[in-house]
């Protein structure tokens, strides 16, 4: 099954649910200071489960498009080194305002998974994890849906635990959240990694489909939980993790979405196709970089422009490290207007500027990228120990335009570490330095602001303005 019939597939199921369909907003959240990008599908209905937004419905559907490079939740250091994660991805969902909860959200997501007219999945590979306490979901799972109990997994909110995992869900350091339930699919023996909730979950053999989320607080600024008016619903369900299981993959990268796209790359760069993480991560970061473009993010020194650039950059790094000789990034648009451009028209619309912003970006880039490599070469023949030290790692960025997470990125690759705190000491020295001669020092690294910052209304457009303000750590 493609993944463009799985997208419909869902959109249509939940339809017939009584469900509106609703297109996708913009990776630049509408009126939201406290997000970077738009990060799950539930964003442009945070009003309405707050109840201080009604429509004519209280069932929705959608495909949303998400970044999920800052803020919150984060992936970036993920691309390329777990099969599940992308900085773009699309988020298949369906909500519930105040109309139904628990037990009608479980059934759906069930009946969706296992039903042959659906997805016909093997009941045997799902395993379910439900908030710790919530005896309500797992009496749902075990007695009505019939999961068995060696299937089920009790996960707390991951407050002083050992493991990643968590099953209190929450857009970002405010809003709506409540306690989830998560579906993971057994990808087999023959990979490394244990069941959720274990010491092993970091591996990529269960590999967590869809989250349900029971909605019923408001988080303020304060760590205050407000109830909502209403208990609601939320889901979220990756649309390339769904379509890899279907189409018997383990990762996201193997799906039939990325075939040309890889194979693009590889033919851009000049060299084989031949699976290198570093293909994956160039072709993950054409979709962040161009969806972000067609939405009206610009490359920049701060907010959601620098976040972009410091995409662009990592991309073209892994393009020197294939290879590289000349320019290639941009390039690769026309391949991916032509693979996703059917399902959101907004790739061809703007694809010239996609194409002039990419290149521009990387024409500049360009004539650092290897004379900072050589420098960060030399420094690391001398290198004694496993750290990079700040100074280091501040003068790649300042001299050569290399961002932390680029610095990161290629110790991580040698095994080594970056003194981050050493950074953020040379960084505020800049900062004083700047201050002091009273021009705007570049913050990075610390609260990123975004501020009266243009709202897009498209290239062609008439563009207002609006104020948003923006703070995230990496
Ligand atoms: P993980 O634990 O694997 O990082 P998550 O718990 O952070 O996922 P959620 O916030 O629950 O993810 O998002 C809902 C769904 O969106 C996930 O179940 C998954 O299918 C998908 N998803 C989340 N992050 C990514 C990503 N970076 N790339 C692709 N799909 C993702
Ligand atoms: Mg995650
Ligand atoms: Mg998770
Ligand atoms: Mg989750």
């Amino acid at each position: 099954m493609k993944s463009a019939d799985i997208r419909q597939a869902f959109l249509k199921f939940f339809e017939s649910k009584g469900h509106k369909i609703e297109t996708s907003s913009s990776l630049v959240p509408a009126d939201d200071p406290t997000l970077l990008f738009t990060n799950a599908g539930m964003n442009q209905f945070k009003d309405c489960f707050l109840g201080m937004e009604k429509r004519d419905y209280t069932r929705a559907t959608t495909s949303q498009k998400c970044v999920r490079a800052g803020g919150k939740h984060n992936d970036l250091e993920n691309v390329g080194y777990t099969a599940r994660h992308h900085t773009f991805f699309e988020m298949l969902g369906n909500f519930s305002f105040g109309d139904y909860f628990k037990q009608d959200a479980i059934n759906f997501a069930w009946e969706f998974l296992t039903s042959k007219a659906y997805m016909g999945l093997p009941t045997e590979k799902l395993y379910v994890t439900v908030y710790a306490s919530d005896d309500e979901a797992y009496d749902i799972w075990t007695k009505e849906v019939g999961v068995p109990e060696d299937h089920m997994i009790r996960i707390g909110d991951n407050k002083g635990a050992p493991y990643a995992s968590d099953n209190f869900w929450a857009m970002g350091d405010t809003g709506p959240c409540g306690p989830c339930t998560e579906i993971f699919y057994d990808h087999g023996p023959e990979i490394e990694g244990g069941l959720p909730g274990t010491p092993e979950e970091d591996g990529d053999r269960y590999i967590e489909i869809w989250n349900v989320v029971f909605m019923q607080f408001n988080r303020t600024a304060d760590g205050e939980m407000q109830p909502l008016p209403a208990p609601s619903v939320d889901t979220g369900m990756g649309l390339e993790r769904i379509s890899a299981v279907m189409q018997g993959v383990h990762g996201n990268y193997d799906i039939d979405l990325f075939q040309n796209l890889l194979k693009a790359v590889a033919d851009a760069v000049g060299c084989a196709n031949d699976g290198n993480p570093s293909l994956k991560v160039i072709a993950d970061h054409i979709r962040s970089c161009s969806f972000l473009i067609a939405d009206g993010v610009i490359p920049s020194n701060e907010g959601r422009g620098y976040v972009l650039r410091r995409i662009i950059r990592r991309a073209c790094r892994h393009g020197n490290k294939l290879g590289a000789t000349g320019l290639f990034f941009h390039q690769l648009v026309s391949a991916l207007a032509d693979e996703m451009g059917d399902a959101f028209p907004e790739l061809r619309a703007q694809q010239e500027t996609i194409v002039r912003l990419l290149k521009s970006e990387e024409e500049q880039f360009a004539k650092t990228l290897e004379q900072g490599l050589k420098i960060l070469e030399q420094d690391l023949a001398d290198l004694e120990g496993k750290v990079i030290p700040g100074d280091v790692v501040f003068k790649l960025y300042d001299t050569y335009g290399f961002p932390m997470d680029l610095t990161a990125d290629i110790a991580r690759e040698r095994d080594l570490e970056v003194d981050e705190a050493g950074f953020e000491v040379a960084m505020e020295a800049q900062r004083e330095r700047a201050r002091s001669s009273s021009s705007f020092g570049l913050d990075y690294n610390a609260l990123i602001k975004v501020d009266s910052e243009t709202v897009f209304t498209g290239y062609d457009g008439t563009e207002g303005t609006g104020s948003v303000v923006a703070l995230f750590r990496d």
